[in-house]
């Protein structure tokens, strides 16, 4: 059996943890397997290198800043191969480079475009561990991309595609994927199974146990992927096409805090207002979530909208250059907003789901900015400083009613 294994940051990240891992990839090398294990870098590695690069340059270049990150996962791989061959076995260790996985040219969000599986083959027909770096890739420039924060999940999606793996397992340190995020919410249940719809849409709004891309790779190529913890044996959750589970209405609430908003105020009232502003975004590939506009008032109107904050500089930056000929008065910035999401595949046909979401932040005195609704989510932008309360508030409410 070829058996993919991917380990997060905080499943490495010391030397403990490190020896931790190496021992449960022995136990499936010991039993006649074929093992390709895929690393993050190790515990804050990826968070220090972007401070480090901030000390030095307020605007560092993108290339070189993918050149920087991607020696974190470097040092895991390195590191895993040096454990394992001190417990006497063999293994080696490839970076996205000597393994030829080329990714778009995007510097910072790159996609992986194709894996060549020969060097991999040829170390496992050694009889090899094979440990591969996540997150990176090579572009058509020759030059390391990184595909985005928690990117070495998609990785090791692509590599169990690419290798027709028997297994993809996505080792964490949580043992599964939950009705909330388990840290926030403490009576948070865990899932059995999840289809890969609803793992898409959790992993979107903010549940950050998966890469979105990861999932998207997953259900594209048909990769069955079970995702557990490192640290205990309990059994975790799997991701697949479809469930056995009886379908619940909701499946869960998460939070995501990398989100802001932009209000642009004192539009004309006229037609053309929204194409003209959210041009000028689209020409930037930069993606708008939540949008509301105002009623219109004494010929002027509002159009508010949310943005990632990573992108938030360069928003705002554009709106300002072409303020006049938008004709509005002025754009203000809120960065500490947060979005929770309510996602569940059975909302569409139950309008009592959106009034019980409002009504547990209106019981928290929680305050709501924005709403938007779609067939299977409903989101709420609200202060940052809320979202743990809004989110423990919303699953609570679910839970007791038996929906959760
Ligand atoms: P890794 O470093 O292993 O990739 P991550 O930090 O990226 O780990 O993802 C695991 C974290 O995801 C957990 O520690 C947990 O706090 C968070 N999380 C958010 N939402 C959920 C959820 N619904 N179920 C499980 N974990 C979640
Ligand atoms: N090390 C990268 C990050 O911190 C990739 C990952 O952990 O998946 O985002
Ligand atoms: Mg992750």
């Amino acid at each position: 059996m070829l058996i993919v294994k991917k380990f997060g940051g905080s499943s490495v990240a010391d030397k403990e943890r490190i020896f931790n891992v190496a021992n449960r990839i022995l136990e499936d090398y010991k039993a006649g397997h074929e093992v390709v294990v895929v690393l993050s870098a190790q515990g804050d590695t990826t968070d220090d290198l972007l401070e480090k690069a901030k000390e030095i340059s307020a605007s560092p270049s993108k290339r070189e800043m993918d050149m920087l990150l991607s020696t974190g996962e470097q040092q895991s791989v390195a590191l895993m191969a040096m454990a394992l061959e001190t417990l006497g076995y063999p293994a080696v260790s490839l970076n996205a480079f000597q393994v030829g996985m080329t990714t778009s040219s995007t510097y910072g969000n790159a996609r992986l475009r194709n894996i060549e599986t020969d060097r991999i083959q040829a170390e496992l027909d050694r009889k090899n561990i094979v440990l591969i770096t996540g997150f990176q890739g090579v572009n058509r420039y020759d030059d390391f991309t990184t595909l985005g924060r928690g990117g070495s999940d998609t990785t090791a999606v692509a590599l169990a595609a690419a290798l027709k793996a028997d297994k993809c397992e996505i080792f964490t340190d949580v043992d599964g994927v939950y009705t909330a995020d388990p840290r926030v919410v403490k009576h948070a249940r865990k899932l059995a199974e999840i289809t890969y719809d609803e793992m898409l849409e959790f992993a979107s709004l903010g549940a950050q146990v998966l890469h979105n891309r990861s999932v998207e790779m997953a259900k594209k190529y048909g990769v069955e992927l079970v995702v557990l913890s490192s640290l205990t044996r309990a059994e975790g959750t799997i991701v697949k096409e479809e469930t056995k589970v009886e379908k619940m209405l909701v499946s869960g609430v998460t939070a995501d805090k990398n989100v802001a908003r932009i209000a642009v105020v004192g539009l004309k009232d006229e037609p053309g207002k929204a194409f003209e502003l959210f041009s000028l975004l689209s020409k930037k590939n930069i993606n708008v979530d939540i949008i509301l506009q105002s009623i219109g008032r004494e010929g002027t109107k509002d159009i508010s909208f949310t943005v990632g904050r990573d992108n938030l500089k360069e928003a705002v930056q554009s709106l300002e250059e072409h303020k006049e000929r938008l004709d509005a008065q002025r754009i203000e910035v809120d960065e500490h907003v947060a979005k929770v999401s309510l996602v569940g595949a059975g909302m569409a046909s139950n309008s009592g789901i959106a009034t019980k979401m409002f009504e547990a932040l209106y019981d928290a005195g929680i305050n709501i900015k924005m709403i938007s609704t779609s067939e299977i989510k409903i989101s709420l932008l609200i202060d940052e400083k809320d979202a743990n309360e809004a989110t423990i508030a919303i699953h609570d409410a679910f839970k007791l009613s038996g929906e959760l």
